[in-house]
């Protein structure tokens, strides 16, 4: 619904399915007066140029950002860093620096020293997303009623976050508000976890030989065809997830390889009660999912999420504002 503009200029450094999600959104709706698309790929800005999804677009990141009053970094995570590095002393008096990654604290660790003292930080993570990639995957869409998580800092500034949740809730997300180290245990067992599995169970997949791996594909069950569906997300998203919240999933990976081993003995020992109770117990879980509205989610043109945004709802346990 249009309604007046919440920042003048926003930013958007690094135009693929979450930037390019947000800039539809915020043209869609006039939720800036200017949208600026930063991408260190000359196809992405001729692209986002051709599509109209921004009024301007550079390959510059001093450039793009100078005259900001939001920048929104959604590139992936291990670019954060070398991003915020070179735009640090670009950035306008005043200016919100949010972003969008998966991970928080490495973010933090990697965004926060190259800021300047007058710009205020409110990393965010939208729990939202497809298995589709590039600034012709987004859609306006991808947020309603889905989560969106900011994990601000000690010192950041009230009316920087309440500026960050306007944006997101206009959006049609619903915002909640942990320290990082929180959010990223629980976006270990809720995503990290999940999309490690599917990349394991595909990739051994594609290990067997040729015939089999025909066989595989040809009688692939829904079970299997919902993994190969995570494991087709980006590679380098994931590749900088697991390097950058690798002690939250190692930790989550350790409790899982238990349980498993748990399940493997129970099999071994025809112990059909402890199955059947575990199964059950996982039952109760998906529908709690569908009660609070987060299950199912489609993209416009049909295509059914792989995304982090399949998960639970998250209670808070911490603030960090
Ligand atoms: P994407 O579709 O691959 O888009 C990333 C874009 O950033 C690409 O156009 C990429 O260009 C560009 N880029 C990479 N390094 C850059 C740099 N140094 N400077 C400027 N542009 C750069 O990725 P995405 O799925 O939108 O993910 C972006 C962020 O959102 C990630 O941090 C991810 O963790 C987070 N996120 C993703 C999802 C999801 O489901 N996809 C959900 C929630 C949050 P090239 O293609 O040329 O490298």
């Amino acid at each position: 619904m249009p309604q007046k503009p919440l920042f003048d200029t926003i930013a958007i450094v690094g135009f693929g399915l979450i930037g390019s999600s947000l800039a539809r959104v915020i043209k869609r709706d006039s939720l800036a007066r200017h949208v600026v698309c930063v991408d260190i790929s000359p196809d992405v800005c001729r692209k986002v140029l051709e599509l109209r999804l921004a009024h301007e677009a550079t390959s510059n990141i001093a450039q793009g950002v100078s005259a900001a009053d939001l920048v929104l970094l959604c590139v992936p995570v291990g670019a954060c860093g070398p991003v915020a590095a070179q735009m640090g002393q670009a950035l306008k008096p005043g200016v919100i620096v949010s972003d969008v990654g998966s991970v928080k604290q490495a973010v933090v660790n990697a965004v926060k020293p190259h800021l300047p003292s007058h710009a205020h930080f409110v990393p965010a993570h939208p729990i939202a997303g497809t298995e589709h990639s590039g600034p012709e995957a987004g859609f306006a869409e991808l947020f309603e009623r889905r989560w969106c998580i900011l994990t601000p800092l000690p010192e950041t500034e009230l009316q920087a976050v309440e500026r960050v949740t306007k944006l997101w809730e206009a959006c049609g997300s619903m915002i909640e508000i942990m320290d990082p180290a929180h959010h990223d245990l629980v976006l270990a067992i809720t995503s990290h976890l999940p999309h490690l599995i599917a990349y394991t169970i595909v990739g051994t997949a594609s290990d067997l030989e040729d015939h089999t791996k025909s066989e595989v594909i040809k009688f692939s069950a829904s079970g299997f065809r919902d993994f190969t569906r995570i494991a087709a997300s980006d590679p380098v998203m994931w590749r900088d997830v697991f390097l950058n919240n690798r002690d939250a999933v190692l930790e989550i990976l350790q409790r899982f390889s238990e349980d498993l081993t748990g399940l493997q003995k129970a099999i071994r020992m025809g112990d059909g009660a402890q199955l059947q109770e575990v199964f059950t117990r996982t039952r109760q879980i998906r529908r709690q999912i569908i009660e609070a509205g987060q299950a199912d989610y489609r993209s416009p043109t049909g295509s059914e999420a792989a995304q982090p945004g399949k998960t639970i709802p998250i209670k808070a346990s911490g603030s960090g504002s």
